[in-house]
């Protein structure tokens, strides 16, 4: 994601100026006992905690324990609200690894507002009677599976389903949720993440990172679950819906004079990477890259033309990163320029979103960076993604120093210049780990691109090139951490980098020079 207050300062706006308050707009809802609901069984006084460990470091919040065991007479049963991500722990479901989302949504221009079908099919990691999902804002009317209706309890921003019995670990689940979700009418993506009102005319946008999407869907909202999608989106006559992947058709119903527009996401994603656009949308074929690469955009049937400028850009991008990071990730890539507020970018996969203000057909120093970006995110947060929302570093470093690189190679900025400012900017602030609530702060942009240039002085163009290459090829489709990009750095170059790490990644101070060239 790029985020920026202001779009004219560009060398001083390359980071978001100002993080997002993490969490501060979740306000726990209480209990909303569905109407086919019947309230599960509380654990056990006894209940044993047992989330996955989060990473430490010096300031580390613990994450709230959410998940909880009992033992029953088949064994312990676990009953996950979390994944036992300290800075989200709301998030997930460690019993859960769901394979496919099939969304079924019908817009309602007047409300501003949808309702909305999903079936989320996949398999139990652990032996539980209870399936939790993220549920942050739709209200459920109903949960069923192939035998019927399943009792269920909206509480704590959870969908709560009811199984009846114990599912073994290793047994399949697809559960369909029927419910209804309002835009708000207000906030900043500053402020939030999930749905937006266009900035000018009729219909929403999304930005989902992190935990925006379980504001409109439920689902379980972390990137370690990656899954494929299907989005049917129906929308009024004279508008249009986008979403990630492939378009498999529009079909229209003259009856109700609407269309709905089906996207299938077959490659896995992670939630926090859900694109949705309602408005007044076309998509353009561009062609394909001289990478090979399938390009597909979307814009505003104003704005179509605009994106006419930024093709011969995103194509040497394309073959630049390909270079550097190797194969393009997805099959398809293309630009959505959406109707929403300027100074925002968001990684959606293989779609990145960008504000119509701000691709607005000029080309000049802030479309590069912008475009640089979010196709860089394209391996580094959308192939490879954060285990943890303490890993974002590796999203954020890596796509700013991408942009870093590409800006030199226009001869818009030099590399050097972009590090060493960065460094004197953040060396006093620590580690890009050490900050916890600073997600989309510069600690995490600036600080994370400032690691990597010094990690590459001290091993080395080709020990650094090639360990990259290895993270998106080793992790490729999944989520990775910190120290498992510690351990690819350590075995491209054959060095022991605890040191480095820990100087330079989790201290709660940092160098302010960078190290000599290797
Ligand atoms: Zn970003």
């Amino acid at each position: 994601m790029v985020a920026l207050l202001c779009g004219s300062v560009l060398f001083a706006c390359a980071a978001p100026a100002q993080p997002v308050a993490l969490d501060s707009h979740r306000t726990p809802d209480g209990s909303q006992p569905g109407s086919a609901a019947t309230s599960p069984p509380a654990p056990p006084e006894s209940a044993s905690t047992s989330s996955p460990e989060p990473s430490t470091s010096a300031n580390e919040q613990p994450a709230t324990s959410e998940q909880a065991s009992t033992t029953a007479a088949s064994g312990a049963v676990s009953r996950s609200t979390s994944v036992g991500d300290r800075r989200y722990p709301r998030l997930g479901s460690a019993d859960l690894d769901v394979d496919h989302y099939k969304v079924a949504l019908r817009y309602d221009a007047d409300g501003v507002a949808f309702t909305g079908r999903i079936t989320v099919a996949g398999q139990f990691v652990n032996a539980t009677d209870q399936l939790a999902l993220d549920n942050a804002g739709p209200t459920v009317t109903a949960v069923t599976d192939g035998a019927g209706e399943l009792a269920f309890q909206q509480s704590d921003d959870e969908l709560l389903i009811s199984l009846g019995s114990v599912a073994p670990a290793g047994s399949t689940f697809a559960v369909t949720v029927d419910f209804a979700s309002a835009v708000p009418a207000s906030g900043s993506f500053l402020e939030r993440a999930g749905l937006f009102r266009n900035e000018t005319g009729p219909g929403v946008w999304s930005v989902n990172e992190p935990d925006g999407t379980s504001t409109w869907l439920p689902v379980n909202d972390h990137p370690t679950d990656k899954a494929t999608w299907r989005f049917a989106v129906t929308v009024p006559e004279g508008l249009s819906a986008i979403s990630n992947g492939e378009l498999e058709g529009t079909t229209r119903d003259d009856a109700t004079a609407s269309s709905t527009w089906t996207w299938d996401q077959n490659e896995p994603m992670a939630s926090y990477l859900v694109l949705l656009l309602v408005g007044e949308y076309e998509t353009e074929d561009g062609g394909r890259s001289s990478t090979g690469v399938d390009i597909e955009s979307a814009a505003e049937t104003e704005d179509v033309a605009d994106l006419d400028n930024y093709t011969a850009i995103v194509d040497r991008q394309m073959e630049y990163f390909t270079e550097l990071f190797g194969t393009y990730p997805f099959e398809r890539y293309g630009l959505a320029l959406a109707d929403s507020a300027s100074g925002l970018a968001m990684e959606t996969q293989g779609k990145p979103l960008f504000s119509r203000q701000d691709l607005d057909g000029s080309v000049g120093y802030f479309q590069h960076l912008l475009l640089a970006h979010e196709m860089a995110h394209q391996w580094f947060g959308d192939a490879v993604s954060p285990a943890t929302w303490d890993d974002i570093w590796l999203n954020e470093g890596w796509a700013t120093y991408a942009e870093w690189m590409w800006l030199e190679r226009e001869g818009l900025s030099t590399l050097e210049e972009q590090a060493e400012q960065s460094l004197a900017g953040t060396a006093h602030r620590g580690g890009p780990v050490s900050r916890p609530h600073e997600l989309f702060g510069d600690v995490t942009y600036d600080g994370g691109a400032a690691v990597l240039h010094a990690l590459r002085l001290t091993i080395g163009d080709e020990a650094f090139f090639d360990g990259a290459r290895a993270w998106v090829t080793d992790h490729m489709d999944s989520a990775a951490s910190t120290d498992d990009f510690q351990a690819t750095m350590e075995e491209a170059s054959g060095r022991d980098l605890d040191t480095f790490f820990e100087t330079w990644v989790h201290a709660a101070t940092r160098p302010d020079m960078f190290p000599a060239t290797a």
